[in-house]
């Protein structure tokens, strides 16, 4: 049965490892009054979805679609959506698809953090319905967690921002970052690299740390005032002592990353966010002897209102995030799976060609 009853994705499958996805079809999701169906044309690839098929963080049902940084074209609006989408709308959705709408939480702008959390993919819905992901022909979700992708930004560019940059955004304006604001980031990876340009765009002078010098030229480029290589430089925290105001820990691994020396660089009242989210295994560690007057906190995700913020951000000033395309379908996800499992990607792939391959786009 073809759309609206039946979706196309690019699955893992439990009979094959992660790597060596399968072309599948499986049942939509019932249409809930208020649910936007989008047809799918650019999707992009998150370090979750990786952690997601290597079974890092939770079992995986029978056959998954991942990817939560979708863009697409609104084809079927629910009868009782009242956001104003439109049939032909371009359109984004993150890696949220439901919360309750009705608690303290959600009220205040704090979906992310609502007990009604329901992810793209890997979730059940309340009707028991496993939540697919983007590497597919459609998606159909609640317009709340729908937003607009704003005219300027090409589909493959905006991709990236609406959970990788949504990610960094967040805490950086949860946390002051603005003119006269000095910002730490630290791994320039996929979040990293986007944590760069989203705090130079909001007016912050912006220190990028990361292992090696082999990124310090890119790091510089979009934007950084200072980058430091951390392991060539084992002492370079006593240069940097009550210089910064936020850090932000984008690392996709802790391991290795001494927390410690960061927490030098902060002044009196800084913080030290951590947007990391590892292998489960994975432990914050600190000295509770280094703490001394900051504080250290935590970021998931960001409200989809702080999605269209950001979005707008990137229209008004121009950034983008360094994107590769590859074609979505089975050769094009494994690829970008793999190759994200070794680091290989500059700093971020966006799926591509989606009508091509489910037979779209008409
Ligand atoms: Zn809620
Ligand atoms: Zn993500």
């Amino acid at each position: 049965m073809p759309y609206p009853e039946e979706f196309e994705g690019i699955a893992v499958t439990q009979d094959k490892p992660w790597h060596q996805p399968s072309h599948v079809s499986y049942p939509a999701k019932a249409r809930h009054p208020r649910d936007i169906d989008i047809e799918i044309e650019a999707c992009g690839v998150c370090g979750s979805d990786l952690h997601t098929v290597a079974g890092h963080w939770r079992e995986l049902p029978p056959a998954l679609v991942v990817g939560h940084e979708i863009v697409g074209r609104v084809v079927h609006v629910g009868s009782d959506a009242d956001s104003g989408f439109k049939v032909g709308d371009r359109v984004g959705v993150s890696a949220q698809v439901l919360s309750c709408l009705e608690c303290e939480r959600c009220a205040e702008g704090n979906e992310p953090y609502c007990d009604g959390f329901v992810s793209a993919y890997n979730r059940a819905y309340p009707d028991g319905y496993v939540s697919q992901g983007g590497y597919a022909s459609h998606v159909r979700v609640h317009e709340h967690f729908v937003v607009p992708i704003p005219e300027s930004l090409p589909s493959e560019l905006a991709a990236p921002l609406l959970c990788g940059g949504l990610t960094v955004y967040a805490p950086l304006i949860r946390n002051g970052c603005g003119p006269g604001v000095r910002v730490g980031v630290v791994g320039l990876g996929g979040l990293g690299h986007m944590a760069v340009l989203i705090a130079k765009a909001l007016g912050a002078y912006v220190v990028a740390f990361s292992r090696g010098s082999s990124k310090r030229k890119d790091a510089l480029e979009l934007g950084a005032d200072e980058y430091v290589a951390t392991a060539e430089e084992p002492a370079w925290d006593d240069k940097y002592v009550s210089k910064l105001d936020i850090v932000l820990v984008c690392a996709s691994s802790l391991q290795g990353v001494n927390l410690d020396q960061y927490v030098r660089t902060l002044r009196i009242g800084g913080k030290i966010i951590s947007v990391c989210i590892p292998d489960k295994s994975e432990k914050l560690e600190m000295s509770a002897f280094a703490l001394r007057g900051v504080t250290v906190g935590n970021s998931q995700l960001g409200s989809p209102q702080e999605l269209r913020d950001l979005l707008e951000l990137a229209a008004a000033k121009g950034f983008r995030p360094w994107v590769e395309t590859l074609p979505v379908g089975v050769e094009g996800v494994s690829q970008a799976l793999t190759r994200m499992d070794k680091g290989d990607v500059r700093y971020r792939f966006t799926l591509t060609e989606f009508d091509k391959e489910f037979g779209t786009g008409k």
